[in-house]
């Protein structure tokens, strides 16, 4: 059964016939891992060919297919000389066994351009190798070990902090270049980018079955106990200079039309594909969630402490519609609205975060309510409710009491009412500044008003909040020189 598996995953391989890759992690990014299998390199002078792939966190779906693909392999020339990549094949897989669709590429070189997916991979496959092949494919092969005890090790810690709100991973900060001569290559970067992005199980590397035979006319292949490392010389193919689409990317996702395609089917969200960082690129809307100065949440300190103007709150029972709409809870109420400098907001919902976006003093809250108000001229004014882990909340008990069963599906109970008053704090002092919607467009211009004083939850409400949204807080954005007030 197991032979016949690795038959059929062989015969699947045409271009590594000979050899089961073996996949290394190069990097590691909020989203996606790109592995390289680093015996797969054949090296042709300045040109260098490479078996790489991008294992995405979530599933994408094939536009081509309608079907759900989660690796996407490629095999992919790089000259080193001029810094330029030309894909030749492609192959999006529902996971390691299961093929959704192959595709070759006549495609043209293209430069790679820094910071791309591209780019690191060529930044590895062109670094000159400080070891003969053999030796490194055998380290290869006792990495991917350490490599799996090392996931098992984080499979384990993932687990036991399940409970948690998941850290926003930062993007990879290992620099290839930066690797001490004589060091074998990515193998301690690996580990480090392994235990950082994957949460996967590992691919251990499969036994090659029995030698066959492998063109060597330069050289005998050397032998690694389990890999078989190609050294043959492949003839140029022609290069043409018509510059092609992005045809000739096959690891850069995130530039390339199909990205672009990718994108336009995935919804934002908190992590993966369509997480923070990749907000704008989702949709040209979305463009300030990247390019803005004046982005919430912030870190709300060292602001100017005054007397500020008290916000006039005209909130009063009403029924309500709550919604779960894949992002947060929300709710709309009936009449409510506040008035600040001689300006009235009406509500228009209020939902909730879990953390709190908004830090103060560089503290996270429990979890935040957002009360969304508009004025007739369609300023928008926010006023933050920071939910601090304490006794149990009655207001927040009616919401939940009536939370919908399926997300996009709105409850309107007809028998219950809520009163925003009783979610305010006894205090109404707050702190001030000029920001965003913390939701894609990300829109500047809001009027925040973070009340100082928090309102309590209780931890079971809390969980509730967290078997739906375990983290749905956008980062901390820079505060750019923005006057916050405080106040006293
Ligand atoms: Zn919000």
């Amino acid at each position: 059964m197991r032979l016949l598996l690795i038959a059929s995953l062989l015969a699947a391989l045409p271009w590594a016939a000979t050899a089961a890759p073996t996949w290394q992690t190069i990097s590691s990014e909020p989203g996606k891992r790109i592995e390289l299998d680093r015996t797969s390199l054949k090296r042709d002078g300045t040109f260098v060919q490479a078996q790489g792939r991008v294992v995405l966190e979530k599933e994408l779906t094939d536009s081509k297919t309608g079907a759900p693909y989660r690796v996407i392999e490629a095999v992919t020339r790089y000259d080193c000389a001029t810094r330029s990549a030309n894909t030749i094949k492609r192959i999006f897989r529902k996971n390691e066994n299961e093929i959704v669709r192959e595709e070759d590429i006549k495609g043209a070189d293209l430069p790679v351009r820094t910071g791309t997916l591209d780019d690191k991979v060529l930044r590895e496959v062109c670094r000159p190798p400080k070891e003969n092949q053999a030796e490194l494919a055998k380290k290869a092969n006792e990495a991917a070990g350490e490599l799996k005890a090392a996931n098992d090790a984080l499979l384990k810690k993932e687990m036991a902090k399940a409970e948690k709100p998941p850290a926003v991973k930062t993007s990879e900060t290992q620099d290839a270049g930066s690797i001490k001569e004589g060091a074998i290559p990515s193998i301690r970067p690996n580990l480090k980018a392994a235990m950082e992005g994957t949460k996967e199980p590992s691919h251990s590397p499969t036994p090659a079955p029995a030698p066959a035979p492998v063109p060597a006319p330069k050289a005998a292949a050397p032998k690694a106990a389990t890999v078989i490392v190609h050294s043959t010389v492949q003839a140029p193919p022609p290069r043409p200079k018509k510059a092609a689409k992005s045809e000739g990317y096959m690891l850069e996702l995130t530039h390339t039309e199909t990205a672009v395609q990718q994108h336009a089917h995935i919804h934002w969200d908190y992590e993966g594909m369509g997480g923070p960082e990749n907000w704008a690129k989702l949709d040209p809307k979305n463009k300030v969630c990247a390019t803005g100065e004046r982005q919430s949440p912030i870190d709300i300190k060292d602001g100017i402490k005054v007397d500020l103007e008290p916000i006039k709150f005209s909130y009063r029972p009403s029924t309500f519609r709550i919604i779960d709409n894949g992002h947060t809870v929300q709710v709309e109420v009936g009449e409510n609205s506040i008035s600040l400098t001689g300006k009235t907001y009406e509500l228009i919902q209020f939902h909730f975060h879990r953390p709190s976006e908004e830090k103060v003093n560089g503290q996270r809250f429990d979890m935040v309510a957002h009360l969304v108000h508009k004025a007739d001229d369609g300023q928008l004014a926010v006023v933050a409710v920071l939910l601090d882990r304490g006794t149990e909340n009655a207001f927040i008990q009616t919401l939940w009491n009536n939370m919908p069963l399926e997300k996009n599906l709105p409850v309107a109970p007809p028998n219950a009412q809520i009163d925003l008053n009783n979610l305010l704090p006894a205090s109404r002092n707050y702190y001030t500044y000029m920001g965003s919607l913390t939701t894609p467009p990300c829109s500047e211009g809001v009027l925040w008003l973070v009340m100082k004083q928090p309102a309590q939850v209780s931890p079971e409400q809390i969980a509730i909040f967290s078997r739906l949204y375990k983290n749905n807080a956008r980062p901390i954005q820079p505060l750019g020189g923005r006057l916050i007030k405080e106040g006293r």
